[in-house]
């Protein structure tokens, strides 16, 4: 948790405060600004720079790159729809079709490309889920084999942005084994949210990851892909990445990743997730012992992560109840807030089938390990305050 000056920082799944290594590189201002494909020293410099940090990257998840390529991005967002409209645009181009498998509840930028692939022929299928955003792999694995398209691509979201909620790597994989499905992971949300967030299963197809999730800066992201996944870049131009993605790349965003990354491993302890998990617990109590259990959304999954929880505040709208947090100085956020801020039912509560009068209520706070930083009086006095405001809003 970040605690800026006299507020706390609570919404971790939107984005990160910068890592310390980042924030002390920056200071030191060593900037890396030489074009990485230019052929002199400083250029070399910059290629060197990129290239240590690709193999630091490839170590930290294990990933053989025999078996993966590697390239940089933005965002997830680009990270994602490269690898999904990549691959639609490729088969549109050779006249095949494929059927894409996404949950109703995956991010913006995986359901939103629904039109684009429909536009080039190919067909979108939402996911059979149950009430937590759980996928039902036994239904899935029936719709699959129940059709016949030249190929069968699965985003698969393995923790939720919204909810916490995780749909393990190894439910992925028995779909694959059982369908031959491609499987795309959205594994965003994972570095710092889950204890074993470096634990890529190898059998999947792909992987994208967004580097302002977890202590970099904004605007950098990376993703590993199989040599086996077809697909055409979605950005081309000069070539760069061996094709992957095309552009001038980003030395110092590719370097702050590695940093961020280090700084995650270091931090990210057993002894800090469960004191994470303490604080996640002592904070849904409140949240139960004044709203009841249905409140907490996904709250009987099989797995969710150490650091989200959502809730519903049933008598009043998100946005109202942000503003009642944010007054206290407590950073929370909802997913049924639009762009200028109007309470609109969010997207996700109503996948999960949740009374359509709540859907505009739900409140997500989202911390980290930082939150170990704060002293047991601060601690105490941060959740009388959480009460407090609950309470306000208790029928
Ligand atoms: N996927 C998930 C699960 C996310 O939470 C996000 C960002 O919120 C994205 C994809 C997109 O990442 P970015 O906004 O960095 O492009």
């Amino acid at each position: 948790m970040e605690k800026l000056t006299s507020s706390y920082y609570f919404d971790y799944n939107a984005t990160s405060p910068l890592s310390p290594s980042v924030e002390d590189y920056l200071e030191r201002g060593d900037f890396l600004f030489a074009n990485p494909s230019s052929q002199y020293q400083l250029g070399k410099k910059s290629r060197s720079i990129i290239n240590n940090s690709k193999d630091f990257i490839f170590n930290t998840f294990g990933i053989d790159e025999k078996f993966s390529q590697l390239f940089f991005h933005s965002g997830a967002t680009e990270g994602i729809n490269t690898l999904l409209f990549g691959a639609g645009f490729k088969a549109f181009k050779e006249n095949k079709k494929i059927s894409f498998y996404f949950s109703p509840t995956d991010h913006a930028c995986v359901v939103n490309l629904k039109d684009n692939l429909s536009a080039l022929g190919h067909e979108v299928i939402f996911m059979p889920i149950n009430s937590h955003g759980e996928i039902i792999s036994k239904e899935l694995i029936k719709i699959i084999k129940g059709r016949s398209t030249d190929r069968s691509i699965i985003n698969w979201t393995w923790l939720n942005n919204e909810t916490g909620v995780v749909n393990a790597l190894d439910v992925a994989e028995k779909i694959k084994s059982e369908t031959k499905a491609d499987i795309i992971v959205d594994a965003v949300q994972a570095p710092g949210k889950i204890a074993d967030w470096k634990e890529l299963n190898d059998k999947l197809d792909a992987y994208s990851f967004s580097s302002h999730k977890f202590g970099g800066l904004k605007g950098i992201g990376f993703s590993f892909v199989k040599d086996s996944y077809d697909y055409s870049p979605l950005i081309i131009g000069g070539g760069q990445q061996n094709k992957l993605r095309s552009g001038t790349e980003n030395p110092m965003g590719v370097y702050t990743t590695e940093l961020a990354l280090r700084d995650l491993i270091k931090e990210f302890s057993s002894e800090k997730i469960n004191k994470m998990l303490e604080l996640k617990k002592e904070f849904e109590k409140l949240i139960i012992s004044t709203f009841g259990k249905d409140s907490i959304v996904g709250l009987n999954a099989s797995k969710r992560n150490v650091n989200t929880i959502n809730f519903i505040i049933p008598s009043i709208k998100a946005t109202l109840a942000l503003m009642a947090f944010d007054l206290e100085g407590i950073q929370v956020s909802s997913g049924s807030a639009c762009s200028s801020g109007a309470n609109i039912p969010s997207r996700i509560l109503t996948a999960l089938k949740i009374d359509e009068k709540l859907t505009r209520s739900g409140v997500r706070l989202s911390f980290s390990k930082d939150v170990c930083a704060v002293s047991p009086e601060e601690k105490q006095q941060l959740l009388s305050k959480f009460e407090e405001i609950l309470n306000r809003y208790k029928k």
